[in-house]
């Protein structure tokens, strides 16, 4: 870009390019210097505007090298802040550029943030309404219900006690059962155990890896009071049979959507066909407020409930009267402008992820030993982790040692969750086979939305490296 543009071309720029650098270059045609997306965030973190000159910000010093310059001696010009180096030719001007390898770190989860974010949180400071009341909460809420196709859509401060407060809204507590997936993040069954309740866990089904029906059947006592399904690694689970059972049985269905926005049974948002769902917005989520979470209903009654309940259990109309104990498990403004950014782009995220899942599966469908994630002929797969399953056997390494060889060439990957029913606060003598299996041989591998075709196909072919038999 040229010299005379301003900090919010510079960021157009950045964005753009997505390598989180933009050169500036003189009107003759040289390398003046370069600009990266935290050099901006700092100037406008300072006071300066978007309009601002983007060459108040540029960096006195720039690394640069000559493009007759030796692989090895740029390489040795990398820092953590320097990623990306201009080549120049002898006449100053920019011919080609050095990138970091991106093999020495690539995350699982990463959030995609960008200009909207900034623009967002920086209107929040701006405009001092930092704290839960304030424009941005009503945005976040509104655009999330119209997303889900449900009434009502209200923020919580992370998906736990979203959870949390969809247990108390329903009036669970001591005596009662929940019945929940062992195969699933502790946050499921925590929630439940804040209330005095009790977890009783079920296994998975083997293809779609979410809650098992017939186990569910099987679970119902006298006691049962609710079933909360886990959509998990963004594959919705099997919500209309599970649907009959509440029914038959008059129990509360609480779906934890935390890791599939935007995945669908039968067409419909997940969240939105039990009586109530919950979302998660934590940084490595589909979409994220850095810490974040949210309820949604169809049902006013909850939704007044659990209202009044997230702030401290204050009767509305009559502040600081409590008839009830509640809670603070309020979002903050400045989490929900960031969560608003990102839902402005959720299609895009989604999209993202699906074409992720699209290469894995071309990069990985013939390697002996690995089964692929399901997709089941009632869902969209959201795929919030693009997760495999090694069979050790077939395969020739085990999980861990794959995980363990891939770390060494900055593939992160992980685990799939321990089942809940092998976790020491919640260990008993069930024996759940698929949960088991699947927790010992499964893999979550990069899949931030904003990740390369080449990164992937890298992945994949390291994984194929990796096969010996
Ligand atoms: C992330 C997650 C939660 C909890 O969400 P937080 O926002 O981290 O509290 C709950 N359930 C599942 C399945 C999750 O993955």
């Amino acid at each position: 870009m040229s010299t005379d543009g301003t900090i919010r071309d510079a960021m157009r720029t950045i964005d753009r390019a997505s390598v989180g650098v933009a050169f500036l270059i003189g009107a003759d045609g040289r390398f003046v210097g370069l600009v990266t997306d935290g050099d901006l965030r700092r100037a406008l973190l300072k006071g300066q505007g978007l309009d601002a000159p983007v060459a108040d910000v540029v960096r006195p010093v720039s690394v640069t090298a000559r493009i007759s310059d030796s692989p090895e001696s740029i390489a040795e010009l990398f820092r953590e802040e320097v990623r990306l180096i201009p080549l120049l030719d002898t006449a100053g001007k920019v011919v080609n550029a050095a990138a970091f390898d991106q093999r020495i770190a690539l995350p699982v989860a990463s959030p995609w943030i960008g200009e909207r974010e900034l623009q967002y949180v920086t209107e929040c400071v701006v405009s001092g309404w930092i704290s839960s009341t304030g424009p941005f909460v009503h945005r976040f809420e509104e655009i999330f219900a119209r997303f889900c196709g449900v009434k009502h859509a209200i923020a919580a401060s992370n998906g736990t006690t979203a959870l949390h407060l969809a247990m108390l809204a329903l009036g669970i507590g001591s005596g009662d059962e929940v019945i929940v997936p062992s195969l699933t993040f502790i946050a499921t069954a925590n929630a439940v155990t804040y209330t005095g309740a009790t977890p009783v866990f079920v296994d998975c089904d083997p293809d779609t890896w979410t809650i098992d029906i017939p186990s569910v059947e099987a679970a119902v006592t006298s006691r049962t009071r609710a079933i909360i399904p886990v959509h998990l690694y963004g594959h919705p689970a099997n919500m209309k049979p599970l649907l009959a059972i509440a029914k038959r049985h008059k129990l509360a269905v609480v779906e934890d959507a935390a890791e599939a926005h935007g995945a669908l049974f039968d067409g419909k948002s997940v969240g939105s066909i039990g009586d109530i769902g919950i979302f998660s917005f934590y940084g490595n989520k589909i979409a994220t407020t850095g810490e974040g979470g949210m309820l949604v209903t169809n049902n006013d009654a909850v939704a007044d409930k659990v209202r009044i309940l997230r702030d401290h259990g204050m009767t509305p109309g009559h502040r600081y009267w409590h008839t009830i104990l509640g809670y603070n498990y309020r979002l903050t403004s400045l989490q929900a402008a960031l969560g608003v950014a990102q839902m402005e782009r959720i299609d895009e995220i989604i999209q993202a992820k699906l074409q992720i899942a699209n290469l894995y599966k071309d990069g990985l469908k013939n390697i002996p030993g690995i089964t692929l994630p399901g997709c089941a002929s009632w869902a969209r797969n959201v795929y919030w982790l693009y997760s495999i399953v090694i069979d050790g056997e077939k395969f020739g390494r085990s999980r861990d040692e794959v995980m363990q060889l891939l770390q060494k060439q900055g593939v992160d990957t992980r685990p799939f969750f321990p089942p809940l029913h092998r976790q020491p606060i919640y260990a008993n003598d069930q024996h759940l086979p698929v949960s088991e299996r699947l927790s010992d041989t499964g893999l979550s591998l990069p899949s931030s939305s904003h990740l390369r075709t080449e990164q992937i196909l890298r992945v994949c072919e390291a994984i194929a490296q990796l096969q010996r038999k």
